[in-house]
């Protein structure tokens, strides 16, 4: 027998996909589980967008959830992968009971999916929901600080196998989206990178990014993608890579804090075959959640213990450039072989 579900782009034997909707509060969205169980519990942040559809929300959590499995995978944890995707336009009356509504649906899952804070949702949002759910995780640390150490630890592995030196220094950059951990990377590596070119849709926080960090170059709408840089770092939403400005890149390497960043797996080939060194960004980011994962099993968190785990992302991203002039393939096919021969263990 099929179902229309099934057939989705993205849907991959997901365990469960949760509709939440709260008519009062303008609650709409999903949650969607990829994998875990009740031994490894399923994490994954919440991202409030402005989804031109419910489709459109439900693709992304079905993509965005697989992601997060194969990001657990490799980055050594004991859990499986969530996402939660909610509609923004839905929001009808004040955030906070928006928030509350959501934490409160959370906890239907009984700890099955633990929860954060992605796109559109902001530390503060976190620890107001916290209030409400145990499972909203992200409030003794702050996650974005451990995605950016780790994306700097994937830049280092990179740079070492472009350029022959770990340095960044006087290396290019262009920044995708500027909110939490572009603003955060982007703070990392000012004073220290030469010229870095800047882009986001919001106006106001390029405003605000321009005034802490005077010496960026912002450049217009379609650009920022097609710089020939050192380092394209795409730090906003999905998609990112697709069939329509492949052509166009010319970075030499393309690492960044974003989720799926590819429209198609293929596209890791057509970059390969472009000589770009692109690094899976799920391998990438892993940094926030090894951080959110040890806040949650272990009450005595220890941040050595998380820069530690988050710096070995420097060594799994040289092993799967290895692996990959090795088999002749691209990193991205190496991490996705690699994520699920673990995640077959546990399934
Ligand atoms: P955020 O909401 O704080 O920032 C996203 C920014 O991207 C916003 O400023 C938004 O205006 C901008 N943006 C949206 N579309 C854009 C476009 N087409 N071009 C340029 N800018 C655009 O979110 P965030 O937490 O910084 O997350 C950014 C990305 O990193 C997401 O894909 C998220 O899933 C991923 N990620 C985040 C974390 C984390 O710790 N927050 C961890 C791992 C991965």
């Amino acid at each position: 027998m099929t179902f229309g579900l099934n057939k989705l782009s993205g849907f991959d034997n997901h365990k469960l996909i949760s509709f939440v909707n709260d008519d009062n509060v303008g609650l709409y969205g999903f949650i969607a589980i990829h994998r875990g169980n009740n031994e490894f519990p399923a994490f994954g942040a919440t991202r409030l967008w402005n989804y031109r559809s419910t489709n459109d929300a439900l693709i992304d959590a079905l993509r965005l959830s697989k992601t997060m499995s194969y990001k657990a995978a490799l980055a050594g944890l004991k859990c499986g992968g969530a996402k939660a995707t909610l509609i923004s336009e839905g929001v009808s009356v004040s955030r906070n009971k928006f928030l509350k509504s959501y934490a409160e649906k959370v906890n239907y899952l009984s700890g099955r999916f633990i929860t954060g804070a992605d796109v559109g949702i902001d530390r503060g949002d976190v620890l107001y929901m916290r209030r409400f759910s145990k499972y909203i995780v992200g409030v003794k640390v702050d996650p974005v600080r451990f995605t950016v150490l780790g994306l700097l630890s994937a830049i280092k592995a990179c740079s070492k196998e472009v350029f022959g030196s770990v340095s960044i220094n006087e290396k290019s950059f262009a920044l995708q989206g500027v909110g939490k951990v572009g603003s955060e990377l982007l703070r990392n590596i000012y004073g220290k990178a030469g010229k870095i070119y800047v882009y986001d849709i919001d106006s106001d926080r390029l405003k605000t990014v321009l005034r802490e960090f005077p010496r960026i170059k912002v450049v217009k709408s379609g650009e920022i993608d097609q710089l020939k840089v050192d380092f394209f770092a795409p730090c906003a939403l999905s998609n990112c890579i697709n069939s329509k400005n492949i052509k166009k890149l010319h970075a030499a390497v393309i690492v960044g804090g974003a989720n799926c960043q590819l429209e198609t797996d293929e596209l890791s080939v057509k970059l390969q075959k472009k000589s770009i060194l692109y690094i899976p960004d799920y391998v990438a980011n892993a940094g926030g959640l090894v951080s959110v994962y040890d806040e949650y099993e272990n009450g005595n968190l220890r941040i050595k213990r998380i820069e530690k785990r988050v710096k070995r992302i420097k060594n799994t991203v040289s092993k799967l450039i290895k692996l990959s002039k090795k088999n002749k393939t691209s990193p991205f096919i190496e991490a996705n072989l690699l994520a699920e021969s673990i995640i077959k263990k546990y399934e």
